[in-house]
């Protein structure tokens, strides 16, 4: 009987936020499953793996961080394959697949897998599977999963190729020759595939009264057959389910039911209500589906009650955060403008940060308590919140590189836990929402799950998921019977992100302090979310400082320090977007609504070194900013006057996109930042191109930042007469010389 080696494969990622290495992960888990061997590391895991020796196909997931910049745990493997000294065959034996994440709102779209896939092809690397470029501008599932999908089919291909016999060469050469690629190679293997039976429907999700953690779910095992070289290809291809629930084939029936649950009058009729999260109508719902494999379990939980008082309340203290109270909170808007602005003034007097005018601060934020509380009551764990959570890895657990989250910290009750540690609004993920299903009683509740994460029903998926960017809590609330472990939501929620703002001080001007400012992000109801909501961060920070407030034109009510707020900062550093040592090269600023913040600072510093040499001349210095109308949401305006007035600032152009412009009746003049540039083009060219000057770019990355690029190229075009490609060049010459920079956000 031969003896069965199952093909390896090693993925490799590479992660700024974890979703890198989170789609990495579900390779190396689904690998798993599907009968190969998958080792799986980060990139800067050197010393785990070995490209120079590498012979199985290798799959590298990798994203994209600030301004085109690889991940930080990327950073040295870039470096390393970018050395000049390496020869044109060093990776030739080498086959990889690459998978890129980015953002196509943000220039240098995925330019951390493109460094990185166009090295290795420079050094003889080849593809065994086209590269993807997901882009979560528009929802990385667009590109992710038909990528995905294929990819099992390509390792196939590729495994089945490589263990198929190899042409004779010098035995002292250990490489494969150029023209030895995958595709050139014979395939001889015979491949046996056989269809994968379909799941077990459900498992048991909630063990004993103290054990939190998931029952152990069967693996589907997968179908595999010994090759004559001894070796076992395994069937890739996905599970097919048909229909699990055994209820009528006319599902929309079934799911009709579930939507008068929610709220539709009963006695609809199906067929004339709508499409919706719980409602599906044929073919959909009479569809055999395709759903992904049940990612393993991996994590026990166990809850105890706190003996000593454990409970820390308020966020651990790591990676520099620091308490700082706020001295001041002023709206910068009117009551009746359309976004609400706020000041905050953060006292760090006691806690210097070293912050220069283009950095930002990080700002710890918690859930919501009305949410913590909600998600509580749905688990069935309020009377529990208290408790210490106790994690620990299921022994035998059939996930890859399985780790207890590490910023979860010990001894955490749960309600910290659901309050600092998880991204309880956090978009649910196809892979969530597929073990989801195995905690589900209702048939009919089961199959829409299993819809929603098909690929029969990727629409509908976009349609009632992402768009909505609907969360556990949204889920939970529209699925009444689904009733999840503790452990898959650590599992499968995200590390609650700190929120950076901009810092709009100068410590020059204001020693001791450091201010931003921000919208309230007001999210408008939906179906899916009758009442609407505001953003996480924003929302908690207007609370926290609504007793401060000073509103515009009103006298402030003094407050007791005992009511001081206090946030938890830490300092962003942003080496690029700053100053230019020289004072005499010109800038030239664009940053409509708070996009104007960072320039803020750079103003105020600007100011005192102006009063500190008055003997130097300094460069121009252009801010363009815009907002909707000039009474209403004109952030800073006396402030940016008074730099007007006493010359820091020579030329201050707004625009107000909803007034006319003054004394017309009608809209005529300049909407928006980039019209007001192309009105002043000649100025503008000549600062940057013939004085060496700076040009920066702030606030939203969707529509402004693009706007204002496609402006540029425009006025370079005209400017020096090119066309439309070597204008581009010249704006990304600009680039590289760090003259235009952009600190950008969504
Ligand atoms: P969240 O709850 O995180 O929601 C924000 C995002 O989630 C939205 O952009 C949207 O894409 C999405 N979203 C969530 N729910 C919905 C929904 N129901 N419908 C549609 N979309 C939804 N902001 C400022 O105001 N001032 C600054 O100076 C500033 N500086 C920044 C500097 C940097 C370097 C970066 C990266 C960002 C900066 N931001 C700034 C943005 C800021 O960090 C936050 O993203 C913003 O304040 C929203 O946070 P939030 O928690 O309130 O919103």
């Amino acid at each position: 009987m031969p003896c069965e080696v199952k093909p390896r494969i090693l993925v490799l990622y590479g992660s700024q936020k974890g979703q890198a290495q989170s789609i990495a992960e579900g390779i190396a888990d689904e690998a798993e499953e599907k009968g190969l061997i998958a080792e799986i590391c980060c990139v800067s895991e050197g010393d785990k793996f070995n490209l120079e020796k590498e012979r199985a196909p290798v799959v590298i997931v990798v994203s994209t961080t600030g301004d085109g910049d690889p991940p930080d745990n990327a950073l040295k493997f870039v470096k390393r394959i970018k050395k000049k000294t390496l020869s044109s065959d060093h990776y030739a034996h080498l086959c990889y697949a690459l998978l890129a994440l980015g953002d196509t709102n943000y220039a240098n779209f995925c330019n951390c897998g493109k460094t990185i896939d166009g090295r290795l092809q420079e050094l003889g690397a080849k593809h065994f599977y086209a590269t993807g470029y997901a882009d979560d501008g528009v929802g990385l599932e667009l590109v992710l999963d038909p990528w995905l999908e294929g990819l099992w089919e390509a390792i196939r291909r590729a495994l089945s190729k490589m263990s198929a016999p190899q042409p004779k060469r010098d035995v002292t050469d250990t490489r494969v020759s150029s023209e030895e690629t995958f595709e050139s190679l014979a395939t001889d293997v015979s491949l046996h595939l056989l269809s994968l039976e379909p799941e077990p429907a459900s498992t048991e999700c909630l063990g004993k009264q103290e054990e939190i953690g998931r029952a152990k779910t069967e693996s589907t095992t997968p179908a595999v057959k010994a090759s004559e070289t001894g070796s076992t290809v395994p069937d890739l291809r996905p599970v097919s389910v048909t229909d699990t629930t055994q209820t009528s084939p006319n599902r929309s029936c079934v799911i009709a039911d579930h939507k008068s649950v929610l709220g539709t009058p009963s006695g609809v009729p199906a067929a004339v209500a709508e499409a919706s999260l719980t409602l599906s109508f044929p073919p959909l719902s009479e569809s055999a589906l395709n759903v992904p494999n049940l990612p393993p379990p991996y994590l026990d939980v166990v809850l105890q009650e706190a003996t000593t008082r454990e409970e820390t309340g308020v966020p651990v203290m790591k990676e520099g955060f620091q308490e700082v109270p706020v001295s001041r909170s002023a709206k910068l808007t009117s009551d009746d403008s359309v976004k609400t602005a706020l000041l905050v003034e953060l006292d760090i007097s006691a806690h210097p940060m070293d912050y220069q005018p283009g950095d930002s601060l990080d700002v710890l934020c918690p859930n919501r308590v009305s949410e913590v509380g909600e998600l509580l009551l749905r688990l069935g764990l309020m009377d529990r919140k208290s408790h210490c959570i106790q994690l620990s890895l299921q022994k035998d657990t059939k996930k890859k590189a399985a780790q207890i989250p590490s910023y979860i910290p010990e001894n955490s009750t749960l309600q910290y836990l659901l309050t600092w540690c998880l991204e309880i609004r956090s978009v649910l993920k196809k892979a969530f929402i597929r073990s989801l299903v195995e905690c589900t009683e209702e048939s009919g509740e089961k199959r829409r799950l299993q819809e929603l994460c098909s690929k029969q029903g990727s629409a509908d998926y976009n349609l009632y998921v992402r768009d909505p960017r609907l969360g556990i809590l949204d889920l939970l609330r529209a699925f009444p019977s689904c009733q999840p472990p503790l452990s898959l939501l650590i599992e499968h929620l995200p590390k609650l992100q700190p929120r950076p703002y901009s810092a709009a001080s100068s410590r020059m001007r204001h020693p001791g302090q450091l201010h931003f400012v921000f919208n309230i992000i007001e999210f408008p109801a939906c179906i899916e979310r009758p009442g609407g909501r505001r953003g996480l961060c924003t929302g908690w920070l207007s609370d926290l400082v609504d007793p401060i407030l000073l509103h515009p034109g009103k006298v402030q009510s003094s407050s007791t320090s005992s009511s001081v707020p206090k946030v938890h900062v830490s300092l962003r550093q942003n080496c690029s977007f700053r100053l230019p040592s020289d004072l005499s090269k010109p800038l030239i600023m664009i940053g409509p609504g708070t996009g104007v913040a960072p320039f803020i600072g750079f103003l105020q510093q600007r100011e005192k070194e102006r009063e500190d040499n008055p003997e130097v001349v300094f460069g121009e210095t252009w801010l363009f900013f815009g907002c909707r109308h000039r009474d209403r949401d004109f952030l800073f305006r006396e402030e940016l006057q008074g730099f007007v007035g006493n010359g820091t600032l020579t030329h201050l152009k707004v625009c107000f996109s909803r007034d006319p412009p003054e004394g017309t009746e009608t809209r005529t003049g300049p909407r928006y930042v980039q019209h007001d540039l192309l009105l002043h083009a000649k100025d503008i060219t000549n600062l940057l191109l013939r004085e060496n000057g700076y040009l920066y770019v702030c606030g939203d990355a969707k529509n402004m930042a693009k706007d204002v690029n496609d402006a540029l190229m425009e006025m370079i075009a005209a400017e020096l007469q090119l066309d439309k490609l070597e204008a581009m060049k010249a704006l990304a010459r600009l680039r590289e010389e760090k003259r235009y920079l952009q600190d950008i956000w969504n």
